[in-house]
């Protein structure tokens, strides 16, 4: 059994982008499996932006991490050590883990924990927490459920070199759509047009978001799907078509703000085109997410759909990790490797 278990607890909320004073990285023993439960060493862990949201004290679509709490986070891992029948040692698994490198899941919480296992012949582990977790299933409902997406029509995602963002334009284009995406700087844009075969992408960061919609949806946009918000959101609403369906996934611009989010101006675009907006939350789909996993799944193995992930080391580098999602400096899903397989 190993000694010690390392978790980042949070220690006070943020202001602003978290400092490292908001952390506490902590110690304890590894304890050894009781009746009904599974030990679960982690090995990659999910780094996303909505952790910025869960330590917010407030009312969400999920209770914030307590103070004191090991930071919520989702994982993949392999079991060593079962007392649960329905788990044994060497099953590969994903669930809600924390951050931390062993984590203790009991029999009453294996659905809360979401404690699933999963099958590294389908795709890698990294792959298990993009295209063919969260981020994917996000993408795959957000686009068809909310977006409803039509051949022929024009469908922009902004955050496009990210996680949720890549799958987003490959299933659009997959439908049939005219995909362009808006991401921030010339690698990725080139990235996700050479790689991802979008019909374009636009640097947010190096030219005018307007001129970039006016020059690749000549035909103006049915379906926006937004990661970021803020400016961006109310930019496209100038270019919107009558009937277009925004899909509110996330507004990343906003998450660090000290002053008071920033609402779309351009709202009225929304009367104008008889178009809606709409927010989503994955976990709202979680009962249908094994079909979309296997369509996902046919899509990578046909060479359709590439999922790409940014794979950074060390448990000890997770405050200054996850602060990569706000700058841009992740290229693909962020993953916080733990240990090896
Ligand atoms: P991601 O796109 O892989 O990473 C975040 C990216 O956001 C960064 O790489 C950066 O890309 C961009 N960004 C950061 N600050 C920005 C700013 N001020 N303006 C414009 N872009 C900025 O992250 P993800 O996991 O796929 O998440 C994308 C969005 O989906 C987030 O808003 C997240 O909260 C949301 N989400 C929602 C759900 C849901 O259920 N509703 C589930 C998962 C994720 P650039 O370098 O291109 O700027």
């Amino acid at each position: 059994m190993p000694a010690a278990n390392r978790q980042f607890r949070l220690a006070a909320r943020p202001v602003g982008l978290p400092k490292p004073g908001d952390w506490n990285f902590t110690s304890e023993a590894v304890a050894d499996p009781a009746d009904g439960q599974v030990l679960v060493k982690v090995l990659q862990l999910s780094l996303d932006p909505a952790m910025r949201g869960w330590m917010n004290e407030g009312r969400s679509y999920i209770p914030p991490v307590g103070i004191g709490e090991v930071m919520r986070a989702g994982g993949v891992g392999k079991v060593v050590a079962s007392k649960n029948p329905q788990f044994a040692a060497g099953d590969v698994v994903s669930g809600g883990f924390g951050i931390q490198e062993y984590c203790l899941v009991d029999g009453k919480d294996l659905a809360r924990t979401g404690l699933n296992k999963i099958d590294l012949r389908v795709g890698t582990l990294s792959q298990w927490l993009n295209a063919l977790g969260m981020p994917g299933m996000t993408a795959y409902f957000g686009l068809l459920e909310v977006g409803q997406p039509k051949a022929g029509e024009t469908v922009v995602v902004s955050g496009a070199a990210g996680a949720v963002g890549q799958t987003v334009g490959q299933i659009a284009r997959l439908k049939g759509c005219r995909t362009v995406g808006i991401a921030g700087g010339k690698a990725k844009c080139d990235f996700v047009v050479k790689e991802l075969k979008f019909d374009a992408c636009i640097d947010y960061k190096g030219g005018v978001v307007k001129d970039g919609l006016k020059e690749h949806c000549p035909k103006g946009v049915d379906v926006y799907f937004d990661n970021v918000g803020g400016e961006i959101l109310d930019t496209v609403l100038t270019r919107i078509n009558r009937g277009a369906r925004i899909v509110i996934c996330g507004a990343i611009s906003q998450y660090n703000n000290t002053t008071p989010v920033k609402g779309p101006a351009n709202y009225l675009s929304l009367l104008v085109n008889r178009a809606r907006m709409q927010g989503m939350v994955v976990f709202d789909y979680a009962e249908r997410y094994p079909m979309a996993v296997r369509e996902i799944a046919q899509w990578m193995k046909e060479g359709k759909l590439h999922s790409k992930e940014d794979v950074v080391a060390d448990i000890e580098n997770f405050p200054a990790s996850l602060n990569k999602l706000f700058s841009g400096e992740n290229f693909g899903k962020l993953v916080l490797k733990i240990a090896d397989a």
